[in-house]
């Protein structure tokens, strides 16, 4: 499969509280992880077993480099991860006791993630495109267009939802949305379909997800774990989902498949270093 999405070196940091306007608070120690949702959706996938390259942009830069290592050590093709002459984009992540997030993302090279790298993607031997957003909508909407041209089957999590092209939300099959997109585009899971897609899945944290095709909507199940840190669950959602459709899952298969993946990346810390193997994923049963 193919991944095509954002590729950013998370800088978390531990704060008190957030600073208003013209402040300083100090922090606890900062840490530096690679991020950004198209890459820990390639990771996610590829811990599974999938064959993946990814498709995305990195500065020439330590993030870069740290990013792309990442991504190869996960065995993640590399080969299509082009150097922009920008900067590596950055998450500015902050981290208040109660868990609670607040991010700056600065997308830096992920904003030359052009038409041109689509055009020059060959599609044999594809047989799902995963897409995601942090990168430019009209290149998201090219690759979609250009893999249902190819027969390969495209899947988009609207992740930060963004108006997305018509012509390319109706070839999507399925749009991947948590439940806050998912009432920003439309007001019921039922009523995703009216924007065209061929089907459409709806995460719902710790309550799972909702599969929703013309047949109707199937509730697919969370199992229960004791959370520890949620950064990063949709996009294992997506690739565990994308994973399992390449493998020639049905939809609710794939679902169900992708919500026991999530499930288990919320009870380690981290993104991409919380992701299972599919043999922590068959022992967990
Ligand atoms: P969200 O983006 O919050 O909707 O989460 C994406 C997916 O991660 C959900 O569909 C679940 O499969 C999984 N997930 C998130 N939070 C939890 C949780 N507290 N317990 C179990 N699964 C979770």
């Amino acid at each position: 499969m193919l991944v095509l999405g954002s590729a950013n070196a998370d800088l978390v940091v531990p704060v008190p509280r957030r600073p208003g306007a013209g402040e300083t608070v100090l922090g606890g120690d900062p840490v530096v992880l690679p991020g950004g949702k198209g890459a820990n959706t390639a990771v996610a996938a590829a811990r599974l077993g999938a064959g993946v390259a990814f498709v995305g942009a990195v500065g020439a830069d330590r993030y870069g480099d740290l990013l792309r290592d990442s991504l190869a050590a996960a065995g993640v093709r590399t080969d299509l991860l082009r150097a922009s002459t920008r900067p590596t984009g950055l998450a500015f992540i902050t981290v208040t006791p109660d868990g609670e997030n607040s991010i700056v993302v600065a997308p830096g090279a992920n904003s030359d993630v052009g038409e041109s790298d689509v055009d020059a993607l060959t599609w044999a031997g594809v047989s799902v495109l995963a897409c995601s957003l942090e990168v430019p909508v009209g290149t998201v909407a090219r690759a979609v267009e250009a893999a249902a041209a190819h027969g390969v089957r495209p899947v988009l999590n609207l992740s930060p939802v963004a108006p997305v092209p018509a012509a390319a939300l109706a070839l999507l099959d399925p749009l991947i949305v948590n439940e806050h997109e998912a009432a920003a585009l439309a007001g019921s899971p039922g009523a995703l379909l009216d924007l065209g897609p061929k089907s459409a899945v709806v995460t719902l944290g710790a309550r799972g997800a909702l599969v929703v095709t013309r047949e109707g909507v199937t509730e697919v199940g969370a199992p229960e774990v004791s959370a520890v840190d949620t950064t990063g669950a949709g996009d294992a959602f997506a690739g565990a989902l994308a994973a399992g459709l390449a493998n020639g899952e049905p939809l609710p298969v794939a679902a169900r498949f992708a919500a026991r993946v999530a499930a288990l990346s919320v009870t380690a810390a981290g993104a991409q270093p919380s992701y299972p193997t599919l043999e922590r994923v068959r022992e967990f049963g």
